[in-house]
Order: structure tokens, then sequence, then C-alpha cells
């Protein structure tokens, strides 16, 4: 028989640890075999237990990653639990499906949102195939209501401000002086004004979209988007290979282009439209389109879209 999934999720002080060592202590009493993980990057507390701030502690297995705690998987544990499993990266998600195949139960206990509001992809994906799920509240320790959100604070010349989105998600409480954490309702949770940055977009990651199909030789970097707190657009930058070319498609946003390097160009109902460096291509909505380098070079471009466009 599988094993049962239960998913306790809220913001940071809702009790989450706590409700993991409950859960894990009447299993304990039922004489159930199982053990507790937590990450090693969690450096808040680097004893080998699980400590809820209500001061109830358990022992735990510190592993490095999700797939160090598969060497668990022979030994046909009763349950598994996961603390912290934000931290736990994406490969959660297959290692709690191999234990409950295995017919181990999995406790899941972890934030469904970071400091911006965003959901942890890893810890809603189990959240989705749970067969519990527990939403808890902390208490807003600014007006007393329920605490759905974790509010980031940065120390900024003396003062608590509210955290921006250009900061990076992962940051450990007490790991560094500059920031700490507390649970705010709805209407006293704040991300802050978002600072302006420089970047250079080689730096940035690239999608690719190289199927020989749909597209060819294209390498779109996101450089600006809701992300770094742009509330209205997104900037991407295309790189496209001699030869390649992007889905001929249409979509009910439109592309304002500036091409930086190369030639080539764009397929639309009227027929081709050839481009080169220093042009503009404007793309209305709704009209069909795709961008074709048919020259021997690597072609460059912006292509500005708004934010509904994603
Ligand atoms: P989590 O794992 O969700 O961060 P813990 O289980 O470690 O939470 O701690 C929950 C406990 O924190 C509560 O039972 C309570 O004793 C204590 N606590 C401190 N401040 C708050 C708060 N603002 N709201 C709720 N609980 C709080
Ligand atoms: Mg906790
Ligand atoms: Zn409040």
């Amino acid at each position: 028989m599988d094993g049962k999934i239960e998913a306790v999720i809220g913001p940071m002080y809702s009790g989450k640890t706590e409700e993991l060592i409950r859960r894990v202590v009447r299993r304990n009493i039922a004489r159930q075999r199982g053990v507790i993980f937590k990450i090693s990057s969690d450096t808040r507390n680097k004893d080998e237990n699980v400590i809820s701030r209500a001061g109830t502690s358990l022992k735990a297995t510190t592993v490095e990653s999700a797939r160090d705690t598969l060497k668990y998987l022979k030994e046909n544990m009763d349950y598994v639990a996961f603390d912290e499993a934000q931290f736990f990266g994406e490969e959660l998600f297959e290692v709690v499906n191999l234990f409950v195949k295995r017919g181990t139960d999995v406790i899941v206990a972890g934030l469904n949102l970071d400091f911006r509001g965003e959901p942890f992809n890893n810890v809603m994906k189990i959240v989705a195939i749970a067969d519990e799920i527990v939403l808890l509240k902390a208490v807003c320790v600014v007006c007393g209501k329920d605490a759905t959100r974790t509010q980031r604070l940065i120390l900024k010349e003396g003062q608590w401000l509210p955290a921006s989105l250009n900061d990076p998600i992962f940051k450990v409480e007490g790991e560094d002086v500059q920031i700490r954490y507390e649970p705010r309702c709805k209407d006293c949770w704040k991300v802050g004004d978002n600072m302006a940055k420089v970047g250079k977009h080689m730096d940035v990651t690239p999608e690719i979209y190289n199927d020989g199909k749909e597209a060819k030789g294209v390498e779109k970097r996101v450089l600006i988007s809701p992300k770094d707190g742009a509330p209205t657009f997104i900037m991407r930058h295309f790189t496209m290979k001699a030869g390649g070319f992007t889905p001929h498609h249409s979509h009910p946003w439109e592309h304002e282009v500036y091409v930086l390097k190369g030639k080539g160009f764009l397929r639309t109902n009227e027929g081709k439209k050839p481009f080169g460096v220093g042009d503009y291509v404007f793309v209305p909505p709704n009209e069909m389109h795709q961008f074709v380098n048919d020259s021997d070079e690597t072609l460059e471009f912006i292509c500005v879209i708004p934010k509904s466009g994603n």
C-alpha cells in the first residue's frame, strides 16, 4: 500500500515544526519507525535536533540534499518527515514519491510562500498531491491578527525596513545580522521599494529553445521582469544562431524589438520583412510572426513585452 502525505504549511512562527514534532511523537508512541530529516543548509540550529520556537525538540538526521535521504528507502520506515521542506529543492517531489511508493508515510513541513509572497514551488507541488494539508497561521506581530505571510526586514542605517524584491530568497535567519523575519497579516506585510541596478546580460542564465521544429538555436535571457520589481514590462535578450528561428505563432501581446547584432527577417502574413543592426521591429498583438536568422552570423536582439505576456 502506498504511504500517505501530510503537508504542514504556513508562514514562519506558525508552528510548523511544533506540529511536525507533535505528529512524530504520536507515531513514536504507536511504535512506528521513522526519521526526521533536516537539511545542512539550514544553519539556524547546528545540532542534530529539530527545535520549535515553542521549545519542543526531537532527534533529527541532517542531510546534504533530498537525494541523500534515499539511503533510508530500503529500511522500510513507517514514516519520514522533512522539516523546512523549502530548502530541499525541486528534487524533493520525486524523493517524496519514492518513499510513498515504498509504503512510507511522509510528513512535510515548510513555508508555502517566500517573503515576496511567491509560492515555494517544491513545497506547493507536494501540497498538490498530499492526502492531508494543514495550513497554520502565526500571530501578526504588528496588529495581532492571524498572520499568513512572512515579512523579511533588512537593517538599513539603523532602521529595520521591508526587504525588496531584488533580494535573494534564501537567507537563513541568524546567519546574517542585517536580516530578520517576522510573521505578519496581509495588511501589515510589505515588500520594500526596489533598488535600481545594473547587470550584464551574460550573467543571466539562458532558457534554450532548440528542438529544431518549433524553434532552433535560440537563447532567451530574461533581463528585467516582475521578479526584479518591474511592475509593467519584461525585457528579454535573444541570441539566435545562424539558421535559427523562433516559433511561428501569434499571441495577444506585442513585441517591441531592437536589433543589436547580425541580421535576419520577420516572417509575417504579408511576407518577409528583413532587418539588421540598429533596426527596430514591432509586432502588434495577435499577428502571426516568426523571427528567422537566414544569415551566416549570430543575431542578437532585445525584445520587450508586457508582464501579461509571460
Ligand atoms: P515554524 O516552524 O512554523 O516557524 P515553530 O513551530 O518553530 O514555528 O514555532 C511556533 C511557536 O512560536 C508558537 O507555538 C509560539 O510559541 C511561538 N511564537 C513566537 N512568536 C509567535 C508569533 N508571532 N505567532 C505565533 N507563534 C509565535
Ligand atoms: Mg520550523
Ligand atoms: Zn497585521
